[in-house]
């Protein structure tokens, strides 16, 4: 497989007042085309720092990440919030939504960075709320939907402008087992029948076994983790 984002030599630390707290030292790594990657570890080791990093939502201090062969931590502003838009969608824990807008204009959002005409724009809300099976909640706000119906609102708008890759933060943090468990279910098929790349940071062990590799994080050092059956 090719890789799609390739991480070399990265440096990210905070400053807070005196203190800077080193996340990630000479930090390596690469995701292929199309792998489903879990990452799990401790609270505060930079998994969340990982993610912003490979959406271009943060850059490195030091070192370069390609996507697809591109310097993304080379871009400008603007030119990083239109890499931004065409290549990578979000998904949270707590869904994120815009509270005051239905769905329908929920998934809309991505697209009004484009140059998609409305109606171009509708039929793309109309396919993604399909792809996640909510298109009799289409007019309903975030309060008249339960959280998995909301999450799948979330899922809908990170796939709406079809982007290659799909970083995940504890997409299930916040719902019972058997609703994680669609919501995983979702994720799964988008990575195997659209070809979506997805890096997912989890907690829990049983939402690790829907990827297809498990990174472990702790102390800024990546190590590859057996995916328990
Ligand atoms: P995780 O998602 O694994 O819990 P984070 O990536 O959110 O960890 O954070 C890693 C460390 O970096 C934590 O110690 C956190 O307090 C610190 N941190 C994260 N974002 C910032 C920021 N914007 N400013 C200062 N410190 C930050
Ligand atoms: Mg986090």
């Amino acid at each position: 497989m090719t890789d799609l984002i390739h991480l070399t030599d990265v440096e990210k630390s905070y400053v807070r007042g005196k203190e800077r707290i080193a996340i990630f030292d000479k930090l390596s790594l690469r995701f292929e085309q199309g792998d489903f990657v879990a990452v799990m570890g401790p609270s505060g080791s930079g998994k969340t720092t990982l993610l912003n990093l490979l959406g271009g939502t943060d850059r490195p201090d030091k070192g370069a990440i390609e996507f697809e062969g591109q310097r993304i931590d080379k871009l400008s502003e603007g030119q990083l919030t239109a890499w931004r838009a065409a290549n990578v969608g979000f998904i949270f824990q707590f869904y994120n939504l815009m509270p005051i807008l239905t769905a329908a204009q929920n998934v809309e959002l991505p697209l009004l960075l484009t140059r998609l005409s409305p109606a171009r724009r509708r039929e793309n809300v109309a396919t993604a709320l399909k792809v996640v099976g909510l298109e009799d909640r289409v007019r309903h706000r975030p309060r008249e939907m339960s959280g998995g119906q909301q999450q799948r609102v979330a899922i809908a708008r990170a796939i709406v402008a079809d982007p290659k890759l799909l970083l995940c933060d504890e997409p299930t943090g916040d719902l019972d087992r058997a609703t994680a468990d669609e919501i995983l279910s979702m994720l799964q098929v988008l990575n195997r029948d659209l070809g979506k790349t997805i890096v997912m940071v989890t907690h829990d062990a049983e939402a690790a076994k829907y990827a297809k590799r498990l990174l472990h994080l702790d102390k800024g050092r990546f190590d590859e983790r057996e995916l328990a059956a």
